[in-house]
């Protein structure tokens, strides 16, 4: 660890290692090769940290002892080998940010869940009266929360991308939540990498830290027994049952823990999330507010009361019948799989946009039971028309989101569930998973004022 610290994109995570950096007295330098939002620069010149935009200058980012580099930066980028033939060492900001803080660390990572999760165990922390802030990828960077000396503990949301940055971090409890594939371009298209990014989230942990896994996911399962883990485990199943963890078991959650003993059991209809996969979510954040407060006398209450964020199986509005379901933010099979598998009654399903090497076999018998009709919403939806041809019932072909709607919803009939669930990427055609759902509702909502009026004229 030296003096002079680089600082590669000046987002949340960036600015934020920029902030904590200067206050901790160390030489920080932002380089973006993006216009950084004015929000960013306005802090940055607050804090008379120097940053260039628009370009990244070699030589002042190699004049550094070390660099901290935002999660969204491929290692493909030439600029990234160039630092590391030099030697520099690269890490996250969540990295960084752990060297200054004595803060309990609750970290939370899988392919999918992860925002649910890391919400949900905040909420519950918070209900308990626990004085806890919420960090990674979610709201406020944890470098900035703890410049600010916020919180004594922190939930944290942890992509690979930041583990891979992650070294001497350690966990006091960490959640897995599953490992499906995913942003295999970053990882050499090599899943063993990418799952060796994941099982960083244990690294350095010791006989007294926690560790809760989904058992029930083949991959974590075969991991979990070839490696050597120092951590206490707590496993999270839907099917068996298990010791010092949490399962399933008809219209109960159950919870054991051996050290303090104690058991307990939460109903399953106190979650108020719709599908499966948050019951694991829900099981999880039970284990660690149960590792953590061990009162059990709040819980279904706290529960009762957390709501998620948006674009995650959102319930957006009703009309002649027809439900709308906003899940913009099933961006790969795996959380496409639960969403369908949630819903029991006949489903239009909206999907489609950037396919990141998706192998859509494993959704085939629940499209085949459910889907009545598949819209494709995307600029290039060959491979998704190939895979379910002859699956969904019928399949169609749109331009944009409004079209999407009205035709999901002439089609639809009462009883029936629009669902918007893409697996897919959002660039072609949304700035983001946000502007996609943003739209879907937009346009639900437009239909339903034309419907309205067009009923007031009837009458009329
Ligand atoms: P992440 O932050 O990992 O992307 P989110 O909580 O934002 O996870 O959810 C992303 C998508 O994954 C949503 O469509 C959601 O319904 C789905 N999902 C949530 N939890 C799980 C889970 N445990 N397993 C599979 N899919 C999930």
């Amino acid at each position: 660890m030296g003096s002079r610290l680089t600082i590669l994109g000046a987002g949340e995570s960036g600015v934020g290692a920029a902030l904590l950096a200067q206050r901790q007295g160390l030489e920080v330098w932002v380089s973006d090769s993006g216009i950084i939002t004015p929000k960013y620069q306005k802090l940055l010149d607050r804090n008379n940290i120097e940053y260039e935009q628009g370009t990244h200058s070699m030589d002042k980012i190699l004049n550094a002892d070390e660099i901290v580099k935002s999660p969204g930066i491929p290692d493909q980028l030439e600029l990234i080998q160039t630092i590391l033939d030099t030697g520099i060492p690269i890490i996250s900001e969540l990295e960084f940010a752990s060297r200054y803080t004595e803060a309990m660390l609750i970290t939370i990572t899988g392919t999918n869940g992860k925002s649910t999760t890391t919400l949900l165990i905040h909420h519950l922390l918070k209900e308990s009266g626990i004085d806890v802030g919420l960090a990674g990828n979610i709201g406020d960077s944890l470098a900035k929360q703890v410049m600010e000396g916020a919180s004594s503990q922190y939930v944290i949301e942890v992509s690979s991308f930041q583990l891979d940055g992650m070294y001497n971090f350690k966990s006091d409890i960490a959640v897995l939540l599953n490992i499906t594939p995913d942003h295999l371009d970053r990882y050499d298209f090599q899943l063993q990498r990418y799952i060796d990014s994941k099982f960083r989230i244990i690294q350095n942990m010791t006989s007294t830290d926690h560790f809760i896994f989904f058992k029930d996911d083949p991959i974590i399962e075969r991991e979990i027994e070839k490696r050597d883990i120092k951590a206490l485990l707590h496993p999270i199943s839907l099917t068996k049952a298990v010791e010092n963890g949490a399962f399933c078991n008809g219209d109960w959650m159950v919870f054991s823990l051996e050290n303090p003993s104690l058991e307990t059991t939460v109903r399953v209809e106190d979650v108020p999330l719709k599908g499966k996969h948050n019951i694991i979510n829900a099981m999880a954040s039970i284990m660690v507010s149960l590792i953590e407060v061990q009162d059990k006398s709040t819980l279904p209450a706290s529960l009762i009361k957390f709501k998620n964020a948006a674009h995650r199986m959102e319930f957006v509005d009703s009309i002649n019948q027809v439900e709308f379901i906003n899940d913009s933010k099933a961006t790969n099979v795996d959380a496409v799989y639960y969403a369908l598998d949630s819903i029991d009654q006949p489903i239009v399903w909206i999907a489609g946009g950037i396919d990141k090497g998706n192998d859509y076999n494993v959704l085939k018998t629940l499209v085949m039971e459910k889907v009545k009709i598949l819209i494709c919403i995307g600029v290039e939806n060959t491979k998704l028309k190939e895979a379910f041809e002859g699956v969904a019932k019928s399949i169609l072909e749109v331009d944009n989101m409004e079209e999407a709607v009205i035709v999901a919803h002439s089609m639809a009939i009462k009883g029936d569930v629009v669902l918007l669930s893409p697996a897919c990427a959002s660039f072609d055609l949304f700035k983001n998973y946000e502007d996609r759902g943003d739209q879907f509702k937009k346009s639900i909502k437009t239909l339903k004022v034309k419907l309205n009026m067009t009923h007031k004229s009837l009458v009329l």
